[in-house]
């Protein structure tokens, strides 16, 4: 397999660095941060494992391959600044979702196999409050539980088999009536709804930051400003990367949604963006009148294209989803006016009481989607040193940051290190390739005709 970047879908989305060397930030979440973007990788040098790509997937694994073999040579590279991608600006949801739902994977899978991959997720969820504890990373966590709430009687139905689905698999999920909802929202939309205590929200960009200091503590050499141009599959692996090279043993491609610009599970996962708006900060009263200032849940609406809301650490509202979207030939954008507006007006749909709250911030970015919504993790290349793990399709915050738990092991056994155990009971999507899509046009046409149905199918249920 022989990689090679193509810098065009790029061409529209914000660079993570200006002409003076500082950070652009993309939305909120990168402002509450400081970042001095690091020093360009401009010499040859050789390591053991070489990282590509600076979120949480590529972090996770630099962490766990140096907490497993400390005297292990890493080195990552990222195109722009660490955090810059989905990791540094999503909405923080730390959840246990796979596919489209609970449901959705039981009737694709099973019981047994849905429960297996359910408990992974769940540990994921776990691992990253751990993670926050043990390491004190200052990323605002906040262990909220997540509310899916209902919109439309044929959601509340849905929901109801997923409930039941929840508990037949052991799974501790409160069904909430509409009186009982009160307590955590008030808003004439959401009829019921379902309650998880186990999700938390973070924080990315504090996650992200926090992160690469964390893994540089162990010893992970981070180069940023530094995208791979190039990589030829050979033993060891031949990275061009900004201007510099690298010689690898092995390499963990974590690019997740930008693979395909380096022809890396093009058209299998695609760069889908979603976006966001941002409140200003509101007071408790305002709050006090959406019966949100108390418990604070993380909240989304059951529906095709959801909306996913939560309170920030200083009292905003984030409010995202309403439409999911692909460019043609898979271009990068960091904004959306249509999406901004049509999700500011469903805010003042859901919260008529919150109509005079202004907006502060509009961003977006990019996540890896694979058309049954399953991640994937693995090796490939003639060598079989080439790992990957993304995919995740829109719920990857905790998965991503656990995924070097389920790599580390399978990288230092391959690399011949027998005794290192292997991750127990590995889920069904280590080893899983998702469909391919097709070539453009047609790639582009289908997913928009696609689209299409599912928003009719939301706007006929009213949903
Ligand atoms: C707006 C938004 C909201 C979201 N909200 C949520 C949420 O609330 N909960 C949830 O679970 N999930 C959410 N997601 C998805 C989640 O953020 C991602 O699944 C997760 O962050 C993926 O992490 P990653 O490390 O695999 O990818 P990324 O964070 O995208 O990291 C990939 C990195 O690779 C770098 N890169 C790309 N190409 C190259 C190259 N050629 N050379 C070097 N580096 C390269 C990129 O610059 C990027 O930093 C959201 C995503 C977005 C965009």
């Amino acid at each position: 397999m022989q990689l090679k970047l193509d810098t065009a879908p790029w061409q529209s989305a914000t660079k993570a660095v200006d002409g003076d060397g500082r950070h652009q930030a993309v939305g909120y979440w990168h402002e509450t941060v400081q970042v001095a973007p690091g020093a360009p990788l401009s010499d040859k040098i050789q390591c053991d494992v070489a990282i590509v790509g600076g979120g949480f997937t590529g972090l996770s694994t630099a962490y766990h391959l140096k907490r497993q073999k400390p005297d292990l040579d890493v080195a990552l590279i990222e195109a722009g600044v660490v955090g810059h991608g989905a990791s540094g600006r999503n909405g923080g949801f730390v959840m246990p979702l796979l596919g489209w739902d609970l449901l959705y994977a039981v009737d694709k899978l099973g019981d047994k196999t849905a429960r297996a991959a359910y408990r992974v997720m769940y540990d994921a969820v776990a691992h990253v409050k751990r993670m926050a504890l043990e390491h004190n990373l200052d990323c605002d966590l906040e262990a909220t539980g997540y509310l899916l709430l209902n919109t439309c009687g044929a959601r509340e139905k849905r929901a109801r088999r997923e409930y039941g689905a929840a508990h037949r698999l052991g799974f501790d999920h409160q069904w909430l009536e509409r009186d009982a909802l009160a307590a955590y929202i008030r808003s004439d939309r959401f009829s019921s709804g379902v309650f998880d205590p186990h999700p938390c929200v973070i924080n990315p960009a504090k996650l992200s930051r926090a992160m690469k200091q964390l893994v540089e503590s162990l010893g992970v050499k981070v180069y940023e400003q530094t995208p791979l141009r190039a990589l030829k599959d050979e033993k060891p692996a031949l990275l061009h990367a900004g201007e510099g090279e690298i010689r690898a043993h092995q390499v963990m491609l974590a690019v997740n949604g930008y693979g395909e610009a380096l022809g890396f599970m093009k058209s299998r996962v695609m760069p889908v963006h979603t976006f966001i708006v941002l409140t200003e900060p509101l007071t408790v009263k305002q709050l006090d009148s959406v019966g949100w200032s108390e418990k604070r849940a993380s909240l989304e609406s059951a529906r095709n294209f959801i909306h996913y809301f939560r309170l920030t650490a200083d009292n905003r509202i984030l409010f995202g989803g309403e439409d999911a979207k692909l460019y043609f030939q898979g271009r990068y954008f960091d904004r959306d006016e249509s999406v901004f507006e049509a999700l500011k007006s469903r805010f003042r749909e859901y919260f008529p009481l919150l109509k005079d709250v202004a907006f502060t911030h509009e961003w977006g970015g990019v996540l890896g989607v694979s058309l049954d919504m399953f991640p994937s993790f693995g090796a490939t290349g003639k060598y079989g040193n080439l790992f990957y793990a993304g995919g995740y399709s829109g719920h990857g915050v905790a998965l991503s940051n656990y995924a070097g738990a389920l790599l580390a092991p399978m990288m230092l056994r391959a690399a011949g290190e027998t005794h290192i155990p292997e991750f127990p009971d590995a889920p069904f999507f280590v080893g899983h390739r998702p469909a391919w899509l097709g070539f453009e046009p047609l790639r582009y046409m289908g997913v928009q005709a696609y689209r299409g149905l599912l928003h009719i199918q939301d706007i006929i249920e009213g949903a």
